[in-house]
C-alpha cells in the first residue's frame, strides 16, 4: 500500500470507513453523528478528510489483515514522511468490537517501541478503557459521562465543534472546530487548528492532568 497514514491538523491520521457495519467501522455511532458527520460534508477540514471510500477500506483492510510488525513499520515510514511524529486513530471511522484486538496490539507495539506519540477519538468504551492516555470518549452531552473518568470529546453540531472534557479538571483549550482550536474562558489559547500546538502546550487533548 502506498499510504497508510494521511496529514490531518498536523498529524499523521488513519482514516476507516464510516457509517454502520458492515459497510462502515461506526458500530457505537449516534444518530446524530452520523447524520452530521464531517467527513461526509463538504468540510473545511484538511482535504485528506474528503478520501474516497476505496480508500478508507483499503487503510481497514492493511491494518486489520497485515502482521502488527508490518503495520507499525507502515506506520513509522509514513509518519516519517509527514515530517510528524503524532499518530492520530480515526481521522475518520472507529475501531468496531472485532478488531480491537488487533488494534490495541498495533497500539501497544508502538507504545512499546517508538518514540510516536499516539492520540485519538473513539466511541469503543472498552478502547478508550484500555488507552485512557490515548483516546478521548466521543460522547454526545456531558450527561452521557455518568460518573465515569476520563477524557471525553464532546460534539456541538450547531457550532461544529467537539469540546475536550474531563471531570476531574478543566480542560484547557480544546474547543476544538474545523479552522481552529481555542478556549471557552481564555481567547489567547486560541491557535490555527493544529495537534502539534497543543501537545507543545498541553491543551486540548494532551491536558492530562
Ligand atoms: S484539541 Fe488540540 S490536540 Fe485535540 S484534536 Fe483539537 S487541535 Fe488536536
Amino acid at each position: 500500500m502506498s499510504k497508510l497514514l494521511r496529514q490531518f491538523t498536523g498529524t499523521g491520521a488513519i482514516f476507516f470507513p464510516i457509517g454502520l457495519p458492515p459497510r462502515g467501522t461506526c458500530e457505537f455511532s449516534s444518530k446524530s453523528c452520523r447524520k452530521h458527520c464531517y467527513v461526509k460534508k463538504s468540510s473545511l477540514f484538511d482535504w485528506e478528510s474528503t478520501l474516497d471510500d476505496s480508500v478508507r477500506r483499503e487503510t481497514y483492510k492493511f491494518v486489520i489483515n497485515e502482521s502488527i510488525q508490518r503495520v507499525c513499520s507502515k506506520i513509522r515510514e509514513d509518519l516519517s514522511g509527514l515530517q510528524t511524529d503524532i499518530l492520530s486513530w480515526f481521522g475518520s471511522g472507529d475501531c468496531e468490537t472485532k478488531t480491537i484486538d488487533k488494534i490495541s496490539g498495533v497500539i501497544k507495539a508502538i507504545q512499546h517501541s517508538d518514540n510516536i506519540i499516539q492520540m485519538g477519538f473513539t466511541r469503543n468504551e472498552e478502547l478508550w478503557k484500555r488507552f485512557p492516555d490515548i483516546f478521548a470518549l466521543s460522547i454526545e452531552s456531558v450527561e452521557e459521562v455518568n460518573g465515569r473518568k476520563g477524557m471525553f470529546s464532546i460534539s456541538n453540531y450547531e457550532a461544529q465543534v467537539s469540546v475536550m472534557y474531563s471531570p476531574d479538571h478543566q480542560v484547557r483549550g480544546g474547543h476544538c472546530g474545523p479552522v481552529t482550536c481555542g478556549d471557552m474562558t481564555d481567547m489567547s489559547l486560541e491557535h490555527h487548528l493544529n495537534c502539534q500546538i497543543c501537545h507543545e502546550l498541553k491543551l486540548g487533548c494532551f491536558d492530562r492532568r
